[in-house]
């Protein structure tokens, strides 16, 4: 499905009461919302979803970070989906992202940085399954 990305507003964004600008800049922004819920995940489950990144210094704390609260999870829909959400995300450090992005706003640090975007079609399917059951999506 390439009109389709998915996205996880991160612990962070939950803990300091940015969850209603976030979407508000995605709505914003011409992405519909397919399916969302607020939902923690399990350290299998971070393990699992962020399995590529396995053996990098960073995985236990990213791990960590994941599991730590709840997220708001959410598929999107919008022409160019996957690019275009990027792009309004921004860099994975905010310290490089460009101005306006939701990371250069509301990430603290290349760590904790507020969302996740999906970064292929194909990890878009992958990962918006990985939440959401077909009944779930709309
Ligand atoms: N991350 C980190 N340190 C790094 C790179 C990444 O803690 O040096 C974390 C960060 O939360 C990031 C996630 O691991 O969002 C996944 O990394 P990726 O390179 O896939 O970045 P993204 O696709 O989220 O921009
Ligand atoms: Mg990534």
């Amino acid at each position: 499905m390439t009109n389709r990305t998915f996205t996880m507003l991160k612990p962070d964004s939950v803990e300091k009461g940015n969850v209603g600008a976030i979407l508000e800049k995605i709505n914003a922004s011409g992405f519909r919302i397919v399916a969302m819920k607020l939902t923690q995940m399990t350290r299998r489950d971070a393990e699992a979803f962020y399995a590529i990144h396995n053996e990098r210094p960073f995985f236990g704390e990213l791990v960590n970070y994941m599991t730590r609260g709840p997220v708001v999870a959410a598929i999107l829909e919008k022409d160019n989906a996957v690019e275009d959400f990027r792009a309004l995300i921004g860099a994975t450090n905010p310290a490089e992202a460009a101005e306006g992005t939701i990371r250069k706003l509301y990430a603290s640090s290349i760590g904790e940085n507020a969302v996740h975007g999906s970064d292929s079609d194909e990890n878009a399917a992958i990962e918006g399954a990985f939440h959401f059951s077909s009944r779930e999506q709309f």
